[in-house]
């Protein structure tokens, strides 16, 4: 008798790359055949703006995606619709008896998945997901009493205890590749119009090469933002056009500073998984009871980098023209945002959302509650940062400044929206009645 054939479908999301990809490994290693897919998610797409710079990289990923594995005498199937009703759609057309895919752990996408898994599990499809996003995901680190870990130190401390050499594997498919679906002449890939954007960046020009990647001096430089002294991954981490465990194989030998970033990143995503309610909800309870001014106009200032404050409004500046910000001063302007204008940190998680083109839901709102001090392991309450003095001490030169604001030192240079001194105070106060309430 002819044993029947394993067939599957690698859907990648969040994994943008064949390279040491830990889910399509697992499909081919446990299936005969192994047919990749993409899906614009139009649920997502149809909230964003038609120049939006995400789906622009996503795009051009993808087509990168497709052209890699058409070397492998493969394809990659990318569809237009909502992965809820595509997957079932193409799960029956294909035959096949598992999706496999690597796991993402925002708070929609989990959703999005146990729906499609009970869907799924009806049909009789397996549907499974791979760690790839993180090193160490879901329950895998917890604290000796099972419970997540709330604080970073002891977190990153266990974290590099528990980190073995099979957590760093490389997932090299080549012995598989003979297992990928033969390519189909007939699948052109949807034209980025269609999906309803339009071309506005180049993915070539903000593709570092990791090999060529200097972090010996990171933890000297990283904090100055005129000196091109931090690594630019942020977007390729977040849409897994590199992999984590090769940056991290290179970060565990070079610059251990450097490894607590990359900690700092698995830290918040362990947060959001655990913590699925601090998206909207302070995490420390009783910071939910700040009265908010939300000034709509000092917040429309502070988005097109008008506030007066020239290393507040330079970052706002980098920020809307090329979707990055240095991280220095995404702390700046978010402190300056809740703790001078006492503009609640939703507003500014909110619109660093629509800007950023690494916008990383676990990191951001754990930037945001950081500076809020109402996250998990946050600056203290009163710590407000010096939007005077962090410039003098991180853009001494004025070198960040200048290149974001070309009319700064003439009279068109708007004057400060607001007092430090006298911001700083009022809000110093107000903690300190509601917190100790
Ligand atoms: C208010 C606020 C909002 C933020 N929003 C995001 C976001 O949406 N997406 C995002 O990826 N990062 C966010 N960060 C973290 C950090 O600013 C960026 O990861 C970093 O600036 C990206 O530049 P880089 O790749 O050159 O970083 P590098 O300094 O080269 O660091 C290497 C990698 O480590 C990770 N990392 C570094 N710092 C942090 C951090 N503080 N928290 C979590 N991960 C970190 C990132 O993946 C980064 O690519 C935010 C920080 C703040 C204060």
């Amino acid at each position: 008798m002819t044993q029947l054939k394993t067939k599957s479908i690698f859907w990648h999301r969040r994994d943008l790359r064949i390279t040491d990809n830990k889910g399509l490994y697992y499909a081919l290693e446990n299936s005969d055949v192994v047919q990749p897919i993409f899906i614009f998610d139009s649920t997502i797409l149809q909230q964003l703006p038609s120049d939006d710079k995400r789906v622009n990289f996503i795009y051009q990923a993808v087509q990168k995606l497709k052209t890699a594995y058409l070397d492998l005498e493969s394809d990659l199937l990318v569809y237009f619709g909502n992965p809820v009703e595509i997957i079932p759609q193409i799960a029956s057309e294909l035959d096949v008896q598992k999706i496999i895919f690597n796991n993402d752990y925002e708070p929609k996408a989990i959703l999005r998945d146990q729906t499609l898994e009970a869907i799924l599990k009806q049909r009789k499809i397996d549907f499974k997901g791979c760690k790839d996003h993180v090193i160490f995901e879901k329950n895998e680190l917890l604290k000796p009493n099972n419970s997540p870990y709330t604080i970073f130190t002891p977190y990153s401390k266990k974290w590099k205890e528990k980190l073995k050499d099979e957590d760093l594997k490389n997932y090299n498919i080549e012995s598989y590749s003979f297992k990928l679906m033969n390519k189909n002449n007939n699948n052109e890939l949807i034209s980025i119009e269609k999906i309803g954007f339009r071309n506005s960046i180049n993915l070539d020009s903000i593709t570092p090469k990791i090999e060529d990647l200097n972090i010996e001096n990171y933890h000297l430089d990283r904090d100055y933002p005129s000196k091109n002294a931090t690594s630019r991954l942020s977007v390729h981490l977040r849409f897994g056009t590199i992999s984590i465990r090769q940056l991290v194989r290179k970060a565990k030998t070079q610059n251990d500073v450097f490894l607590n970033e990359l900690i700092w990143r698995e830290f918040y995503q362990m947060i959001l998984f655990h913590f699925p309610d601090s998206v909207h909800k302070s995490f420390k309870k009783n910071y939910e009871n700040i009265p908010w001014k939300n000034n709509e106009v000092q917040f429309k200032l502070w988005c097109e980098g008008k506030t007066g404050y020239p290393i507040v409004d330079a970052g706002m500046r980098e920020l809307n023209e090329t979707g990055f910000m240095h991280n220095r001063v995404r702390m700046i302007v978010a402190s300056f945002l809740i703790k001078h204008l006492l503009i609640d940190w939703r507003w500014g998680e909110t619109y660093f959302a629509e800007k950023l083109l690494d916008y990383e839901q676990a990191s951001n709102v754990g930037g945001w509650q950081w500076a809020a001090s109402s996250g998990c392991d946050a600056v203290p309450y009163f710590r407000i940062f010096n939007p005077i003095s962090q410039q003098v001490k991180f853009d001494g030169k004025l070198e960040y400044i200048q290149k974001w604001i070309p009319e700064y030192g003439t009279e068109k240079y708007p004057k400060p929206i607001v007092d430090h001194k006298e911001a700083r105070e009022k809000v110093l106060n107000l903690y300190k009645l509601v917190l100790s309430n």
